[in-house]
Order: C-alpha cells, then sequence, then structure tokens
C-alpha cells in the first residue's frame, strides 16, 4: 500500500474532519470536496517541484550582509519570481483588492506544505499574509487601495517591526518613536531587531509596518501606535531606514534576521494613535496558527526524509523500517504529524468560522485553540525532528541527509511570534481564568462524548479546576506549571483529533489505536505533574551552597 502524504491528509482534514464544504455552504460560498482536492494538489505540486528542490542549498549557502546590503540564496530571486506568478500570496486575500477570498483553512493547509518545502523562504509570504490582513483591517481606504494590490499580487512583501534591544516578550517596552512631520505623515526614529525578510533585494519594494510611540503617548502597552514605512518612497527615493546587520542563526539560515535602523524614515499612522498593539492582537491568532503550522510542516519534512531512509537502509538482514523500535519512532513520528496537522486545521476552521458565518462560539473556541496550537504543535515539530536524526543513525548528524537541518529550522517556532511559555501563561491567564473555564468545559464535553478519550477529558478536567483554583490563590505557583497544563492540553486534543480521523477514514485507525495506547498517557503525566505542583511542591528548586 502506497502510503499517505502529507496533502492526502491535509485533503482528509479539509473535506471529511473539518468540514469545510459545510462551512463554505452555509457561508454562501460554496468549496466542494472536489474544489479542495484540485487547489490542495496544484499546492502541492507547486510546493514539491518549486519550493522543495533547493531547500538545502539555501541552507549551505545562507543569508550574508555586507555594506548595507543584504543578499539571499541566489535561487531565492527565482522562487520569488516564480511566487508572485504563482497568485498564491492572494489565496485568502481579499478579493477586492486582487485576492481569491478563500477560506483561511486553505491558506493553512498551503502554510504547511510550504514550510515543509522551504521554511526560510516561505516565512516571507506568511510575513506578507500578516500584514494584508492588518491592512486590510486597520488603514483607511486610500491606504488600501495603495498598498493592498502590490501586496496582495506578492510584489512587495510585507514585514512586522515589533521586537527592540529591551522590549522581547515585554512590547510595553517599546522606544522607537513616531515625529509628526505635519502634513498627515511621521518621521520614525528607532533600532528594531530580529526582523525576518527585513531587507533584501528580491523585490521592488518593502513595506515595513512598524510599532512606534507618538510624542504625546502614554506609557506602557496603551501607548503605542503602527505605522506603515515603504523601503522606496513614491518618488522612487530610498526612505531613511537601512539594515545595520543580519544575524548568525542556528537555522532558517536563508532567511534574513535583521537589525533594522530607522533614522527619520517617512512613515503612516495606521489606524488609530496608541491602538498598534491592539491591531497586533488583532492578526496574532493568524500569526500564531501559522507558526503552530510551521511546526507541522517541520515533522512533515522530518518524516519525509526517515521514511525514506528507513525504507533503504538495510541491517541485520532487513531495512530498518522492520525492527521494531525503528517502526515505533516512524509510528510516533506520523502520529504525532498527523495530530498536529488536523489540530491546526480544527483552529483554523473556527477562525473562518467566525470570520464567515460571525460565529462568536467559534472565536471563544479559536481563542481557546491557539495558545495550544502554536505551542504544541512546534513543540512537536521539534521532537518529530530530533526522532528524525535517530532513525537515520550516524547519517542523521550528517548534514548532507537534511535530518539535521530540519532540527535547526524546526527550533526557532518555538521561540517567536510569543515563545512557548508566553503561550501557557496566555492559556491560563486570558483564556481560562477569563471565563472561569467555561470555553475550556464546552470543548471537554465534546472530548468526552468519544467514549475512547472520557477518561482523558475527565483528568483534563481535574487539571482544569486545579489550575484555576491554584491562578486564584497562588499565580505565580500556578504560572510555573502552565507549560504543564498547555502539554495536557495539545496531547489530549491530538488524541481527539486522530480519533475523528479514524472514523472519517477507518485506514487512519492504526494510527489513531498507536497515539491513544503509546502517546495519550504522557497527557496524563502532566496532570499528574499539576496535582504534585499543586499541592505545594517548590516552584523552582536550586541547591544552595553549604
Ligand atoms: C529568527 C527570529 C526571527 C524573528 N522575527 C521577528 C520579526 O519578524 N519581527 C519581530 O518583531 N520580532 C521577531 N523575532 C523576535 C521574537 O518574536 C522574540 O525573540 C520573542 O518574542 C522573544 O523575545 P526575546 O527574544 O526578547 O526573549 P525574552 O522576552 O527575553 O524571553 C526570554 C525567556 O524568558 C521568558 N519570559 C519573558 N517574559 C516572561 C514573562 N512575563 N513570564 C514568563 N516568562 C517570560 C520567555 O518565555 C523566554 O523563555 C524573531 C526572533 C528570531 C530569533
Amino acid at each position: 500500500m502506497t502510503p499517505t502524504t502529507a496533502a492526502d491528509d491535509l485533503i482528509l482534514g479539509l473535506t471529511r474532519v473539518v468540514d469545510l464544504p459545510g462551512l463554505t455552504a452555509a457561508a454562501g460560498a460554496p468549496l466542494g470536496a472536489g474544489d479542495i482536492e484540485a487547489l490542495l494538489r496544484e499546492a502541492e505540486r507547486f510546493c514539491t517541484e518549486v519550493l522543495a528542490p533547493g531547500w538545502q542549498e539555501a541552507d549551505r549557502q545562507g543569508a550574508h550582509y555586507a555594506n548595507g546590503t543584504v543578499t539571499v540564496p541566489k535561487h531565492y530571486h527565482d522562487l520569488m519570481r516564480a511566487w508572485i506568478e504563482s497568485g498564491w500570496q492572494g489565496l485568502a486575500a481579499p478579493e477586492a483588492h486582487g485576492g481569491q477570498g478563500l477560506p483561511h483553512t486553505v491558506w493553512t493547509a498551503l502554510v504547511e506544505l510550504a514550510s515543509a518545502a522551504d521554511m526560510a523562504f516561505f516565512l516571507g509570504p506568511i510575513l506578507t499574509a500578516g500584514a494584508i490582513d492588518c491592512i486590510d483591517r486597520f488603514a483607511s481606504d486610500d491606504q488600501k487601495a495603495r498598498w493592498l494590490p502590490k501586496l496582495v499580487s506578492g510584489e512587495w512583501p510585507g514585514t512586522m517591526n515589533l521586537t527592540e534591544p529591551q522590549a522581547g516578550s515585554d512590547l510595553a517596552a517599546i522606544r522607537s518613536r513616531a515625529e509628526p512631520l505635519g502634513d498627515g505623515r511621521y518621521a520614525l526614529h528607532g533600532q528594531k531587531i530580529y526582523i525576518t525578510w527585513g531587507e533584501h533585494e528580491t523585490t521592488e519594494n518593502i513595506l515595513h509596518l512598524v510599532l512606534a510611540r507618538l510624542p504625546d503617548a502614554p506609557p506602557g502597552s496603551r501607548g503605542i501606535s503602527l505605522f506603515a514605512a515603504p523601503k522606496l518612497l513614491p518618488d522612487g527615493r530610498r526612505n531613511a531606514l537601512r539594515c545595520g546587520g543580519i544575524e548568525k542563526k542556528m537555522g532558517i539560515h536563508a532567511s534574513p534576521t535583521c537589525v533594522m535602523l530607522f533614522e527619520g524614515a517617512e512613515a503612516e499612522l495606521v489606524g488609530e494613535p496608541h491602538r498598534g498593539l491592539n491591531a497586533m492582537f488583532a492578526m496574532m491568532n493568524a500569526a500564531r496558527l501559522a507558526v503552530g503550522v510551521q511546526g507541522v510542516g517541520q515533522a512533515a519534512r522530518a518524516l519525509q526524509l526517515a521514511e525514506a531512509y528507513a525504507a533503504q537502509r538495510v541491517q541485520s538482514g532487513q531495512p530498518i523500517a522492520q525492527h521494531p523500535d525503528v517502526a515505533r519512532m516512524l509510528a510516533e513520528m506520523r502520529a504525532v504529524t498527523l495530530a498536529g496537522r488536523l489540530l491546526a486545521l480544527e483552529a483554523a476552521a473556527a477562525l473562518d468560522r467566525h470570520h464567515l458565518l460571525g460565529d462568536e462560539t467559534a472565536e471563544t473556541r479559536l481563542a481557546l485553540l491557539i495558545p495550544i496550537v502554536k505551542a504544541w504543535c512546534s513543540d512537536r515539530g521539534v521532537d518529530v525532528a530530533s526522532l528524525g536524526i535517530q532513525v537515520h543513525g550516524g547519517m542523521g548528524f550528517v548534514e548532507d541527509s537534511g535530518a539535521a537541518q530540519v532540527l535547526r529550522d524546526a527550533r526557532i517556532a518555538p521561540i517567536y511570534e510569543g515563545t512557548n511559555g508566553i503561550q501557557a501563561i496566555d492559556l491560563l491567564v486570558r483564556k481560562l481564568a477569563k471565563d472561569g473555564g467555561a470555553a475550556m468545559r464546552a470543548l471537554l464535553a465534546e472530548i468526552r462524548a468519544e467514549p475512547r478519550l472520557a477518561a482523558a477529558a475527565d483528568q483534563l478536567a481535574a487539571a482544569t479546576d486545579t489550575m484555576l483554583a491554584l491562578q486564584a490563590r497562588a499565580p505565580e505557583a500556578a504560572q510555573s506549571l502552565a507549560v504543564a497544563y498547555l502539554q495536557a492540553a495539545g496531547w489530549t486534543l491530538g488524541g481527539w483529533m486522530l480519533v475523528r480521523a479514524a472514523q472519517a477514514a477507518p485506514d487512519r485507525e492504526g494510527l489513531a489505536a498507536f497515539y491513544l495506547a503509546r502517546l495519550l498517557p504522557r497527557a496524563a503525566a502532566h496532570c499528574l505533574e499539576i496535582a504534585a505542583g499543586s499541592a505545594g511542591y517548590p516552584i523552582a528548586a536550586r541547591p544552595s551552597a553549604a
């Protein structure tokens, strides 16, 4: 039997697990199973034939900085042209500005396939999609008319300039400032760091979205505004912004991570003054979902490499895939990858239900799922990539196999777009505590309806009560257990998605059964950790000198 590909699983997930045909029919713009399959096959072809072939060469060449110029791997110029010509950037973008207006769920599937093909390249289009979303929601009609067609076509990539040396997780500490020029425009001053694809020469222009403070801004997070500054001004002059250097990194070598210097750059305010962080929060769901999906993409790439290697490497007279311990590793990689993939689609479908149908319950569900998808899927991307190396044995540690690159690339996803520790605190403080656990209990009621998950749902419900009580009584102790809680939720939800996949397609039953027997106990282990931790076990143990 031929093993399923990522695209096969995505088609199953979209059409029969999260029921995109039903959702789009209810929204009055039906997308049938056949349409979805055709779109996904085309995306698969583009990713496999165009993006994927150069991913190792891109890693070897990397991005470089010299005398103010950033260079990326040579073939990235062709890839960028192919990306623009393909029209994929506009897949889920508004039709009024040249996009196809398709559901976010379909874009999510593309993000997985393209991230698996070349994560470093595809970070650019992911950030551009974020910029499109932000401008579509917060910019004036005039700004939309000037910027959106270029962004939607992919001709101008967009960047996100949030982080500063003293403002990482704590964006309230942002110091960049915007001085009014008196004609409705502003001059931006400040330094941003770690800006993905902040500078390069693969496109004619770049539109930078930048968080900065107005002169009369109140301190803290309520005094931050959002600005847009193009690299090239409409009259063709170079704007007063430049790249001051790029980082040498563990992975995603071909994605330039730039220090950006704003030295009086001409910019326009986007949205209301002092409401910049709100604009960022509004698009955060999609951005965090995309990072979780990058984790799934890396897991998928690791699995593909490991399956191919294990089928042909012979030891003790048989292909290593047939040795029980290697079969165990491959089964874990397959089960976790499929669970993460489907969980991400579940969140994307909630986003679509909210946007397309105005369903407020879906919005609450989305808010609950986002930190779990971002953190659990990106952590699993790292685990699966590491297992992929193990399957290869010594070849996994050698760069030629590609397995090591997958682990190096996957490792960033738990860090950016809000570290996974911050996601866990968000889940505890903003999602659970805000409604007293109501949204989580509603989700658990659905999970409990599946008999094979009833015990896991009960355990997680008890852990939820424990976390809520602890958060009210001893918030620091609760926050020290937040990651354990998020992991318990992630492993439980992963099981739920696989059981649903097996109901939709009986040939996925083997993976579901493996997951329930071998991996779901990890949820129980985290629940035990929460019970012990809440009973007064020290938050941090450090030996003291005698
Ligand atoms: C390759 C790369 C690309 C990036 N791309 C972009 C980009 O395009 N645009 C952009 O604006 N930024 C970008 N970033 C920045 C990224 O979002 C930040 O690195 C991230 O938000 C963490 O901030 P920090 O590095 O300052 O770590 P810190 O905030 O210093 O965190 C360090 C540790 O402390 C923990 N911590 C911090 N505060 C708390 C708290 N209140 N409670 C509990 N734990 C806490 C964190 O979880 C983490 O474990 C990128 C970073 C990298 C490495």
